[in-house]
């Protein structure tokens, strides 16, 4: 087995598959592709270019549109719990900064209202969004992109493998010793990688977690972290400590496991009962529950 790592969308991406390091090297280099055109951050990316609009159509790639059309179906199934608009909250915490911000509720009020009349068309001429609205893809590209390398995978012969960007993992084919991959999901709170409470079995598909203890900070005892409820603009405060996804489709089960995160698990367990996909929710009160045919064993 070889494995390569490397830091894009803001998180470790790694890969491990039986094949020479130099092919898995160059799947991993799509990621920094996928950045330049999904992240806010980049000057001339395709969000950057949506978000300096002003209200004009706007020609993107092929890949951005089928993040925007995918985000956009998940935003009407989760009835807005799921909004890519929430970049207007998420560029006034800033959680990926060294020194996150609490907003003010005024700041907070102007976002809500931004994120209440946001709406995107797609036309030939390109992609419309509000003047003034400002796209987040951090809940969704990262799927899309893990599906993508592993495709790239796919294609050059690699029939045994595992990637993990953050959370987000995909496996291609099975563990070379011919059993599904064992996905381990993260205790909450405890250091990455280092302990898990069960493992889901994947044999070429996605398993995907949102969990409430990644990216977060504590200010005067209260924990802030990064998933939002846009009809607040605040972290989401559900009965969900984390929620993971086990579906073909790594993009899909990356959206949904955010939009479960801000619905809470009744709601969230509706949602992925209508897209047909299994899913485990860890909640506040440390129960788990679990699809019945989710294939998830309890670690000792
Ligand atoms: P994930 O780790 O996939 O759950 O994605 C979390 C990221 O999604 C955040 O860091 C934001 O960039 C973005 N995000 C936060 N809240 C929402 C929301 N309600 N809808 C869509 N994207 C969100
Ligand atoms: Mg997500």
């Amino acid at each position: 087995m070889s494995s390569v790592k490397g830091f894009h969308f803001n998180t470790i991406c790694e890969i491990s598959a039986q094949a020479d390091e130099s092919l898995l090297e160059e799947a991993l280099s799509l990621c920094p592709v996928f950045e330049r055109l999904m992240s806010r951050f980049i000057e001339g990316s395709d969000v950057w270019n949506l978000n300096h609009a002003e209200g004009l159509p706007v020609q993107v790639s092929e890949h951005t549109l089928e993040v925007l059309k995918c985000a956009d179906a998940l935003s009407s199934a989760s009835e807005g719990a799921f909004n890519i608009a929430i970049g207007a909250a998420s560029k006034l915490w800033r959680f990926t900064d060294a020194e996150p911000v609490i907003p003010t509720s005024e700041q907070l009020e102007k976002a809500i209202f931004e994120l209440r009349n946001f709406s995107i068309r797609f036309k030939d001429a390109g992609v419309i969004i509000p003047a003034g609205a400002t796209i987040d893809l951090g809940g969704v590209a990262k799927g899309y992109a893990c599906d993508r390398v592993a495709d790239q995978l796919r294609e050059r012969g690699v029939t045994n493998g595992i990637l993990n960007f953050g959370g987000n993992v995909v496996t291609i084919g099975t563990h070379p010793e011919g059993r599904p991959w064992k996905v381990g999901l993260q205790t909450p709170n405890a250091k990455r990688n280092e302990s898990t409470f069960a493992a889901v079995e994947s044999v070429d598909s996605a398993v995907v977690t949102s969990g409430i203890y990644e990216r977060c900070f504590t200010r005067n005892g209260t924990i802030y972290h990064h998933i939002l409820d846009p009809r607040t603009g605040r972290p989401a405060s559900t009965d969900i400590v984390s929620a993971t996804v086990l579906s073909s489709d790594s993009m899909l089960a990356d959206a949904l496991a955010t939009a479960i995160l801000v619905l809470g698990s009744s709601l969230g367990l509706q949602l992925a009962k209508d897209y047909g996909v299994q899913t485990a929710l860890l909640t506040t009160n440390n129960q788990l529950t679990y699809s019945a045919a989710m294939p998830l064993t309890l670690t000792e």
